[in-house]
């Protein structure tokens, strides 16, 4: 028999992944199924980066690149950071990693033990809580409130702090919510952060640029005081279609740099260097694409929002971000789990159920509106006819 490490049993998954296989099966057995399930834009990547890609592959980059990433694509990402958040980062600050997930890894790993905390939001990206358990440290989680928008409440999270936490997470605009922190609650725990020196801040803002209505992202680097404790996590996955690609960044504290390249070096070495390349024609290239993707995602946001508060017994906010809606659904008398699998089985449309995203995510599901207008539409419609016959 062989025996694995403790820490295996601990891991979880994202259950988002297993409704995109039942899917799948269902589909191949003849039913027709809406997914709006997956959590990836169903754009293709604009085509100017895929020829940076090509063109990058057949002028030889072929080996290895330094572990943090090639100096022309962390220049470019430290010229994003200024154009688009307005600060100034050193390139040898940012680490180059295949995807954003890599960046949420390195530093739950770096600051995950037995006998440590870390905060996280919940109902929140799952894999958060999973990296948390497999180091052995307390996942404590943070509630995120529907009557904020889904945002925290700064005075709740700063009440969770012990002498024992060591990191703090935070995504703003969020999955699987939609929700966006406002600055004043930023402004807040920032304040309040000051008394608890010891807790570094992982802020995941891989949507930032998925933002509606004119509100400008609020984002946790315009705080010069948490620049020695403040991970930023970022990428190119969700903002330039580019999830298969494996392309992400962070800017970490000086004096984690090097800890983080370490891992880099133990695990990953570095990303693919044609990968690297593109990454710098979607930063430095025509923005078009991404605006129109933007556009179209807003005008779902709003096509979506509209149906599913005319499903009886769903009550649905608007999302200021992302490409997720996120509905109150304890009107329907059903537990998230129960109508998740009711919908896909039954209705033909697949969503995931809140509790996947956490304890705090019962009552709701999870709706992706990186699908056409017409999927979402039919897909509303299909969950009012089930839910009128079953009621
Ligand atoms: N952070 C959040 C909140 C996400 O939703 C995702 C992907 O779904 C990631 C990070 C990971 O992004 P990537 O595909 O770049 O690893």
């Amino acid at each position: 028999m062989l025996k694995l490490a403790a820490g295996m049993a601990r891991l979880g998954t994202e259950s988002a992944f297993e409704v995109l296989a039942r899917a799948t099966k269902l589909k191949e057995a003849g039913r027709d199924i809406i997914n709006l399930g997956i959590g990836q834009p169903d754009f293709p990547t604009p085509p100017n980066i895929v020829e940076a890609a090509v063109k990058a592959l057949r002028d030889g980059h072929h080996g290895y690149t330094p572990a943090n990433g090639i100096r022309p694509l962390r220049e470019a990402v430290a010229e994003d950071m200024w154009n688009r958040r307005g600060v100034q980062i050193d390139p040898d600050r940012i680490v180059i990693v295949p995807g954003g997930k890599v960046t949420m890894f390195m530093a739950i790993a770096m600051f995950g033990e037995p006998g440590a905390e870390i905060l996280y939001p919940d109902p929140g990206f799952p894999i958060y809580r999973s990296l948390i358990e497999w180091t052995g440290a307390k996942a404590v989680p943070i509630a995120l409130h529907e009557s904020k928008g889904y945002a925290f409440s700064a005075e709740e999270v700063l009440a969770q702090i012990t002498p024992r936490t060591r990191l703090l997470i935070v995504n703003s605009p969020a999955n699987p919510t939609g929700g966006v922190v406002p600055r004043e609650e930023l402004d807040k725990l920032v304040d309040g952060l000051r008394a608890h020196p010891h807790v570094a801040v992982l802020s995941d803002e891989i949507y930032a640029r998925i933002v509606y209505d004119g509100v400008p992202h609020a984002s946790m680097t315009a705080y010069p005081e948490l620049e020695d404790r403040l991970i930023l996590l970022d990428g190119w996955s969700k903002t330039y279609a580019m999830t298969g690609w494996r392309l992400g960044w962070g800017v970490w504290p000086k004096h984690l740099v090097e800890h983080a390249t370490r891992l880099a070096i133990n695990t990953h070495s570095c990303v693919n260097a044609a990968t690297q390349w593109a990454g710098i024609e979607a930063l430095k290239g025509p923005q078009d694409a991404v605006e129109a993707m933007v556009q179209a995602f807003d005008r779902r946001r709003k096509v979506i929002v509209e149906e599913l508060n005319r499903i009886p017994g769903f009550r649905c906010p608007m999302p200021g971000g992302a490409f997720y809606a996120f509905p109150n659904i304890t009107g329907t008398g059903r537990d998230a789990r129960t109508l998740q699998d009711e919908l896909l089985e039954k209705a033909g449309v697949a969503v995931v159920s809140g509790t996947s995203f956490g304890i705090y995510g019962e009552g709701y599901l999870r709706f992706s509106y990186a699908a056409s207008t017409e999927a979402i539409q039919e897909a509303c419609a299909r969950i009012r006819a089930h839910l009128g016959r079953n009621t």
